[in-house]
């Protein structure tokens, strides 16, 4: 069968050599864990614990006081150290709570308590998904019970596993789909018995046959779920460009996924989904890739959210070389770091280290009008002249351009001949459009 796919997009190496065949190792926290009071889109929390106070693992430490919001767990036992701003992975200072481990794992009771989906009602199944504080985990950070929840309007009959993982380096993904197979499964049967009558898409890259394989096993005896072999292709995994894939259904400009009928989930997200419902446990741990060719031993950790960036690249045996550029996240939409000392939160998804010989760092030149950038965008957008506007600061002209429809991919940036630095100054341009918008 052919593989699906969308308009446009790009071809990048895939670096993903580093881990794809490795396990998961767990890692086990061996400094203070930091829990930043935002790890989502959305109002901060509250912080519900002071300096001295002992908390336990799964305990409830940050509250979401507003409806867009997400509340926040510790994942080990301690006593709290402090309470106050701290970096952020956005490079931000934000309130954050620090928690001594007490090396004793002792569990809040309030968790633990499994539960039968298919004898809970779709509110009871919501109520759990948000107090266990489950966000969208590759990336975004939006609120999951929100996305499980559109207006009574939208009629939902698409359900879609993002296993497309398209970004260069990541493997983290891939590796669940292997090693936590059944639980993917089983948290897509929950939300597709949100939605009765939905189909349910598990979509991977076809340059992952073994977790293809493995999926089709766990699924040939469900009849409303189906594994979509997608083309590997940048940015196969965008939301929109997902859904087109599969269902050759477009987002329309400002539009989102359930207006066409679908949502599309996170393969992490669906994993903490399983958990938090059949299990009764929060949202306290995340598979992190950690790699590059400047890491000495590149692995998949599954971490205790607040474990510093610093430990992981330990337990990843160091640095063999110096790196050029260290990112939280992929090579194409990921966050350059400037600390090590900054928490995993539920949106890390991995620690990249890149040598010189795997960074780019020619200096911009003058557009050569080649129109690759337009070939590639998959918004169908005109990155060269979105450029141009941003840099002449024409709002009016940039906003009717659609420049607002830019999901900052990258692929511009990536082909351009010039090395025109488009995403930064398309970015600066929604940002600035927004801010007038907000005034
Ligand atoms: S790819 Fe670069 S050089 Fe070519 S048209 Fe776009 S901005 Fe200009
Ligand atoms: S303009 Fe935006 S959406 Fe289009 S290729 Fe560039 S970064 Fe991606």
């Amino acid at each position: 069968m052919k593989a699906l796919t969308f308009k446009r997009g790009i071809f990048p190496p895939h670096g993903k050599h580093y881990t794809e065949n490795k396990p998961i190792e767990v890692l086990m926290p061996a400094g203070d864990l930091v829990y930043p009071m935002i790890q989502h889109i959305g109002a901060s929390c509250e912080p519900l614990v002071k300096k001295g106070d002992r908390v336990l693992v799964g305990q409830k430490i940050g509250e979401a006081k507003a409806f867009v919001s997400a509340p926040i767990h510790s994942t080990v036992s301690g006593i709290v150290k402090e309470v106050g701003p701290l970096l952020h992975p956005n490079g931000k200072k934000v309130v954050s709570v620090v928690v001594e481990n007490d090396g004793q794992y002792e569990e809040d009771p309030s968790i633990g308590r499994p539960n039968d989906y298919k004898k809970m009602s779709r509110e009871a199944i919501l109520e759990k998904i948000k107090e266990a504080g489950i966000v969208g985990m590759g990336g975004a950070g939006f609120p999951t019970f929100i996305k499980l929840s559109p207006p009574i309007e939208k009629k939902i009959d698409t359900i879609l596993l993002n296993g497309a993982e398209c970004e260069p380096y990541l493997t983290s993904d891939h590796r669940v789909m292997l090693e936590e197979t059944e639980r993917v499964v089983e948290g897509l049967r929950i939300i597709l018995h949100l939605f009765p009558g939905a189909k349910g898409y598990i979509a991977i890259e076809d340059n992952k046959k073994d977790a293809i394989a493995k999926m089709k096993e766990a699924t040939k005896d469900d009849e409303n779920i189906e594994v979509a072999i997608l083309k590997t292709k940048y940015p196969q995994g965008s939301e929109k460009q997902l859904i087109y894939a599969c269902t050759k259904r477009e987002v329309p400009s400002g539009k989102l996924p359930a207006d066409v009928g679908c949502i599309v989930q996170n393969i992490d997200t669906v994993v903490a989904i399983h958990r938090a419902i059949v299990r009764g446990r929060p949202l306290m741990r995340r598979i992190v890739t950690v790699t590059g060719g400047a890491i000495q031993n590149p692995k998949n950790f599954k971490v205790r959210i607040g474990t510093t960036y610093r430990e992981l690249i330990e337990a990843a045996g160091g640095f063999k070389e110096d790196p050029v550029k260290i990112i939280s996240g992929g090579p194409m939409m990921g966050t350059p770091l400037f600390s090590l000392d900054i928490p995993i939160i539920k949106t890390s998804s991995a620690i990249l280290c890149l040598t010189k010989e795997e960074t780019e760092l020619s200096a911009e030149r003058a557009c050569i009008r080649c129109g690759k950038c337009v070939d590639v965008c998959p918004m169908n957008l005109l990155p060269l002249s979105l450029n141009f506007h941003s840099l002449h600061e024409e709002w009016d002209a940039f906003e009717k351009e659609n420049g607002l429809d830019c999901m900052e991919c990258g692929s511009c940036s990536y082909i351009c001949p010039a090395k025109r630095h488009l995403l930064q100054s398309i970015r600066t341009g929604k940002q600035t459009v927004l801010m007038n918008k907000k005034k």
